[in-house]
């Protein structure tokens, strides 16, 4: 039977609940109101909190092999349902279908993938004394909370990572996009014990009520820089451990021995896929003053031909902004195109219209002080900028209060790696950006975050370090 996307529920020990209120979001691309969900309460909360506890004392013991088989199961099941997820993400996140079917695929591959990762056990000595092995025992109960920008990979990121460990997941996902968390959860029930993957959909208040939980052992929130803050904070008061992936403003730096026919498409990509929604964007463009007019031309051709438009059109490229919150940060943002006096390359200027509409926009070589540059825009807007030292521009690049990644982009190999090799962040590429993958492990450093998620360091961290001491007798 196909999976309902009509209905949503909170999912709680293994049963599918409502609660006494509810509420939607809407949908992006014409503000159409999207289903109903439920309002989760604190004895909601309370409850799921007290399953994942009962679920742990069983679920904790089972060996990794008989948890990565009820995970691959589970991965069959998402699969099974792509089509139907992959709909219902572009209706609540707004990103064109393609991205969306992208997106869930991904999804089903960190699912099958994440689990082939062997957490080790190591022996630290070995001798007449002692043998004393380190290995990893899992934490308990994690929370994890989700942004509005990828819902169902950076769930499913956060889920498997748990569960494969031996804990139990309480999944919150974004009250702009609550829906295919839900069934994320939902599609887990027939795979997992009750309380081993849980979901509660609710408003702003809910974040925080699971951060101040004393029943959740850890924490791994992906969002804002300002939210990620208040999570440490209030997770301090119960020593939760804390993952947290924040926010970005990721620099590329492009030589001038660089092709530009070959570039630019990726480039351009990179900057503006899911309407530039993404941690890792490029969201500050340095080009070599030597091929920058050029450069700037050509980049300018090419990104004016990204359709934009409902994410249900075919050839949509740029669908809307997610939220009105978001929509009025761009114009925001926009209005200092005027009151800063920045020369636009391409667009500049948002009509509004029946949905979260932004046109992509280029900025010429806006100064390194302009909001554009300083901001992280969420938003497809792109300062491009020139340089023309090696030094300043890694300067630059390094400049900013956040550092997740960063990207060099350069066909001599000693000088794309020189210059590589001085960048800051948990993510540094030669001639590509954004790529990922469930093997390595991915963070921020700076202000964008602690820690990381993927690859056996991920995983790890929903783990204890444990040492075993075996004195010989
Ligand atoms: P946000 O911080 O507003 O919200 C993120 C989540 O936190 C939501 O589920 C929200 O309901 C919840 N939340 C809000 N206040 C809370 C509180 N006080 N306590 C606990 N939870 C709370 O972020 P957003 O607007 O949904 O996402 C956009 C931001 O996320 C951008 O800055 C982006 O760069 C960042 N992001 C980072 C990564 C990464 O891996 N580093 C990935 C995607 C997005």
């Amino acid at each position: 039977m196909p999976l309902d996307t009509t209905t949503f529920h909170n999912v709680i020990n293994g049963e599918l609940t409502s609660s006494p209120s509810t509420r939607h979001s809407i949908n992006p691309a014409n503000k159409e109101p999207n289903p109903e969900v439920p309002v989760a309460t604190q004895e909601d909360l309370d409850r799921a909190v007290s399953s994942a506890k009962t679920a742990f004392k069983t679920w904790s013991k089972k060996s990794y092999a008989e948890r990565r088989k009820a995970i691959l199961a589970y991965a069959d099941a998402i699969e099974a349902n792509k089509d139907e997820l992959t709909a219902l993400l572009t209706k609540e996140q707004g990103k064109p279908l393609t991205q969306a079917a992208v997106e869930v695929g991904m999804a089903v591959t960190w699912t099958r993938q994440l689990p082939t990762i062997e957490i080790p056990e190591t022996v630290l000595q070995d001798d007449d004394n002692a043998k004393v092995i380190q290995r990893y025992v899992p934490l308990g109960v994690a929370g994890a909370i989700v942004p509005w920008n990828f819902p169902v990979l950076l769930a499913i990121g956060k889920i498997i990572p748990a569960v494969y460990t031996g804990n139990c997941v309480i999944v919150k996902p974004s009250p702009f996009t609550p829906y295919c968390g839900l069934k994320l959860a939902e599609l887990a029930i027939p795979h997992f014990p009750p309380g081993v993957i849980q979901a509660i959909s609710g408003g702003d208040d809910l974040g925080p009520l699971l951060t101040e939980h004393p029943g959740i052992d850890k924490i791994s929130f992906t969002g804002s820089t300002v939210t990620g803050r208040r999570v440490m904070a209030s997770c301090a008061k119960t020593l939760k451990r804390v993952t947290l992936e924040l926010g970005g403003n990721d620099a590329a730096i492009v030589c001038d021995d660089v092709d530009l026919d070959k570039v630019i498409p990726n480039l351009a990509v990179l900057s503006f896929l899911t309407s530039s929604q993404i941690c890792m964007m490029i969201k500050r463009l340095y080009v070599h003053e030597k091929i920058y007019s050029t450069f700037l031309e050509k980049y300018v051709s090419f990104v004016k031909n990204f359709p934009v438009g409902d994410g249900t059109a075919a050839d949509t490229f740029i669908g809307p902004i997610q939220n009105g919150m978001q929509y009025e940060k761009a114009k925001d943002l926009f209005s200092s195109i005027k009151s800063e006096n920045l020369t636009p390359a391409l667009g500049g200027s948002i009509t509004d219209s029946k949905g979260f509409f932004v046109p992509p926009t280029i900025i010429d070589n806006p100064p390194e002080t302009s909001r554009v540059v300083q901001e992280e825009p969420f938003a497809p807007i792109l300062p491009v900028l020139k340089w023309s030292d090696e030094d300043d521009v890694v300067a630059r690049a390094n400049a900013a209060d956040s550092a997740l990644a960063a990207s060099v982009w350069c066909k001599d190999p000693e000088r794309a790696r020189r210059i590589a090799d001085q960048l800051d962040g948990g993510s540094v590429w030669i001639n590509t950006h954004f790529e990922v993958s469930p093997f390595v492990p991915f963070g921020g450093h700076k202000a964008s975050g602690i820690g990381t998620e993927w690859g056996l360091q991920g995983l790890t961290q929903y783990c204890n370090s444990q040492s075993l001491w075996i004195k010989k007798v």
